[in-house]
């Protein structure tokens, strides 16, 4: 809160720091075209034997070789390319996006969307119901995420493991969260950076009885801006790029930036990787394109399991907002700092759960979501300082698809049903009566049909009303569980990470995950990427 307040009423802001990687960014004509990695880097690579892309210039196929291609340099891409170029392997990773210098950074909604994220920010299921955001370019999501550092519960991995669905046992792979945790400088987020928007969430939690944790953050130094989800101007998150990339390029991690892959061609002697104006031919490849776009990639390839692409969980978010009389200024400090784990069965092993946890709070995502059109939206806004907004995170049960489309854009198809259904609206009726009992005068819910209440006793009958798509404003950040790892021939990939029918082909991204992780996702991809690379790495061939 201190450090919050006296953020917002600094007069000039801090300086900026040093931009993260020893790369140098290139551009042709403002367009980014490729990196060059510093001399020193450069040097200690080409002593190693290989070529260093210099850049990718538009027009020319440019051919590299390697001996492990990575597609895509996201939280499970960039642990997987860095564990095996530490390993000594020879290593080639490509991102579809751009380096997105922080110090470019302007905080405002309208221009970093569409330069941070995949479809300008715009992505969603097949009939728009439900928006479906992650990033696009070096360091994937982990640019423009919330820096919550949260490990995969226990309960949840001894499920996975039953199913053939971790790379080692689950000791093991807790042990590897740590080292991840670890790397990402993830520490408990202070009392005094609580922010009011988090502190309502916790006053409710506790007046109601109901647990609540404060998170770990892999966030240094913060200043608390509150621009997280837009990307950090002040370059204070240990994302994917200090984590994973930073040492990678050390040991000889060569990195291409705006290349994004249309196709890999598996054979018995290697493997083909085509994508614009550049051609890497590798002996193995690592796919790492995110959970919606790495069975895409593989369907385009030609890999036709009904395992890929068919397991996708959305990890959908229900929000909820509530109108105070004191100031909450919820788009300031850290932003999602109390996690409420009252309704969070999975946690002790039970099926389904919700966790409450503060949303994205900065003024367009705002004035979307808080209900009526025109006047009635301006009167809201022009209270948006004693706004509270926050949701329900279901950890889902059922699943949807995601598939090619022509366009080689994902086609989503989800919306929860049965028990899922049932454990959003418990999540919402528990949120909006934790509000009340933190003292809101006025509770507006994600229902078309009841968008605002005054008092608990207008939650009666939340069951009864319509739950078709578009009668409930949800939205995802997490897609997950698309080309799930498991034991059984129903799983796409197999527990080292290859793909069940491809020849060189592995996957290390959260497409991996057997099912929902019901907490925020980046510790466990980059302990799968990174166990994937062990994997790779430890195998006698290497
Ligand atoms: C707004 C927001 C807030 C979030 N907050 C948190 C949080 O606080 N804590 C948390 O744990 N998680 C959070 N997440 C989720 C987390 O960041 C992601 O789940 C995680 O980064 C996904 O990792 P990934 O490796 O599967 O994919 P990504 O990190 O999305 O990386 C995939 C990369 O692959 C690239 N790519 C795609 N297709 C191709 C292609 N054909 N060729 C080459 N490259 C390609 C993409 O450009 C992208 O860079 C948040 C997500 C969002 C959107």
């Amino acid at each position: 809160m201190a450090r919050a307040r006296s953020v917002e009423g600094a007069s000039s802001p801090a300086p900026l720091p040093q931009d993260a990687l020893p790369v140098r960014v290139l551009r042709r004509r403002g367009d980014v075209v490729g990196v060059r990695v510093r001399r020193s880097v450069d040097r200690a690579h080409r002593s190693r034997g290989g070529p260093t892309p210099r850049h990718r210039r538009p027009g020319v196929t440019r051919e590299l070789s390697c001996e492990i291609c990575v597609i895509g340099s996201g939280a499970g891409g960039s642990a997987a390319a860095a564990t095996l170029a530490a390993a000594g392997s020879d290593v080639v990773l490509l991102e579809a996006g751009p380096h997105h210098v922080p110090s470019t950074f302007d905080q405002r909604e309208a221009t970093m969307m569409p330069r941070l994220f995949a479809d300008a920010g715009l992505a969603a299921t097949r009939d728009q119901s439900i928006p479906v955001m992650s990033g696009r370019g070096l360091g994937g999501s982990t640019v423009h995420n919330t820096g919550l550092a949260v490990p995969a519960p226990r309960a949840v991995l001894e499920n996975w493991a039953a199913r053939g669905g971790l790379p080692v046992s689950v000791d093991a792979f807790e042990a590897a969260q740590e080292e991840v945790l670890r790397r990402l400088g993830a520490r408990v987020v202070d009392n005094d950076e609580i922010n009011a928007n988090n502190q309502v969430l916790a006053a409710g939690a506790k007046d109601r009885g109901l647990d609540f944790v404060v998170a770990r953050h892999n966030r240094d130094r913060c200043s608390g801006c509150g621009y997280c989800m837009i990307g950090c101007a002040y370059n204070k998150k240990r994302n994917a790029l200090f984590a994973w990339l930073e040492g990678g390029v050390t040991d000889g991690l060569r990195i291409v930036v705006d290349a994004p892959v249309d196709r890999i061609i598996d054979r018995a002697d290697g493997a083909i990787v085509r994508g614009r104006d550049l051609e890497v031919r590798a002996k193995e490849v690592v796919v790492a394109a995110s959970a919606l776009r790495t069975p895409v990639l593989l369907r385009r390839s030609g890999f036709r399991s009904r395992a890929i692409g068919g397991n996708l969980r959305l990890h959908p978010f229900a929000p909820v907002a509530a109108l105070f009389d004191h100031r909450i200024a919820a788009w300031r400090g850290v932003p999602q700092s109390v996690l409420v784990t009252g309704g969070a069965r999975f946690l002790q092993g039970g099926r389904g759960g919700w966790i409450l946890m503060a949303g994205a709070a900065g003024p367009a995502a705002t004035a979307a979501f808080v209900p009526g059109h025109g006047r009635d939206v301006a009167g809201l806004m022009a209270r948006y300082g004693h706004l509270a907004f926050a949701g329900v995170l279901l950890h889902d049960e059922g699943h949807g698809s995601v598939r090619a489309r022509k366009d080689g854009r994902p086609e989503i198809r989800s919306w929860p049903r049965g028990d899922d259904r049932v454990g959003l609206v418990e999540g919402i009726r528990a949120l909006a009566e934790l509000y009340f009992a933190a003292g809101a005068r006025e509770v507006f819910l994600p229902f078309t049909r009841r968008p605002r209440v005054g008092s608990a006793s207008e939650l009666d009958g939340l069951e009864r009303l319509p739950f078709r798509p578009y009668d409930v404003t949800l939205s995802s950040v997490h897609p997950q569980a698309s080309v799930p790892m498991g034991a059984g021939r129903d799983a796409a990939v197999r527990p080292d990470g290859r793909l069940r029918g491809a020849r060189r082909v592995r996957v290390a991204d959260g497409s991996l995950f057997p099912g929902s992780v019901g907490v925020p996702p980046q510790v466990a991809i980059m302990t799968y990427g990174m166990l994937v690379g062990q994997v790779m790495a430890a195998e006698p061939s290497r």
